[in-house]
């Protein structure tokens, strides 16, 4: 076993820093075996991240501190049932240093409960965030535009916006407020005119695995576009892309 433990400690790197700056580890039928497979397969670190009181704490006990480090908190979805946990995030943060965000938080007008409400849970959790000099990860769907009004008002400084649907005017509208715009594994005319808006200082880049990407490794293919577009090396690209997550999450 302690042999099994010492050889996952020197994974085969392909040369590059690579990082998943938001999946769901969680949500795999077996989280360990897809830690493993990432390290191996060069990902040097994944965030985790929850978005219900159940998601969240799953979040904490997978993270390591190591590789994996977790985000907690409410989601819009969660908002009307899971209020309450707000309440306990301080006191999970204070014993867990392998907390390092608030999220994901915001606003989704699709499938989310009544506005208000919404509302209320994400500016309760930016203040706590801000009480705890912590970065948010933001979630908007069809709701760009109050979520703006709402960071800006509540004067937010640190943030990475998830699965970013904007355009590349909102796009260049965060970066300029120093947000972090997280580019998913999902190629699309629109999301290529916004990493082409964006300075590579102001990218991360994520999986939301499995949701969306089928595993963190999924992130490979998306530091190539970006490097790509950006007519950068993929190993400066992946290794400037982990700095800005890095840099964000004081990691
Ligand atoms: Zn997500």
């Amino acid at each position: 076993m302690l042999k099994q433990v010492t050889e996952n400690k020197e994974p085969i790197l392909i040369g590059n820093e690579l990082i998943d700056a938001h999946c769901h580890l969680d949500m795999f039928p077996d989280p360990e075996i897809i830690k493993k497979d990432s390290k191996f397969g060069g990902l040097s670190t994944i965030i985790t991240a929850g978005g219900s009181r159940a998601s969240s704490l799953a979040a904490i006990r997978i993270a390591d501190g190591e590789m994996v480090f977790a985000v907690i908190g409410i989601d819009p979805q969660s908002a009307a049932t899971d209020e309450d946990f707000i309440d306990d995030i301080t006191g999970f943060v204070k014993a867990n240093k392998k907390i390092i965000g608030i999220g994901e938080i915001g606003l989704d007008y699709k499938v989310g409960p009544e506005k208000a409400l919404q509302k209320r849970v994400f500016e309760r959790q930016i203040e706590l965030a801000k009480s705890l000099d912590m970065p948010i990860v933001v979630h908007s769907r069809g709701a760009i535009a109050d979520v703006i009004e709402i960071v800006k008002r509540h004067a937010v400084s640190k943030a990475m916006f998830h699965f970013f649907e904007g355009d590349e005017t909102v796009a260049k509208e965060l970066a300029g407020l120093g947000y972090l715009i997280s580019i998913p594994p999902t190629e699309s005319s629109r999301r290529k005119r916004v990493i082409n808006a964006l300075n590579i200082s102001n990218i991360s880049v994520e999986t939301d695995s499995p949701v969306v990407g089928k595993s963190p490794l999924d992130v490979i293919r998306t530091v190539e576009w970006i490097s790509e577009l950006k007519g950068l090396p993929f190993n400066e690209t992946s290794a400037r892309i982990t700095e800005n997550v890095k840099k964000l999450f004081s990691l």
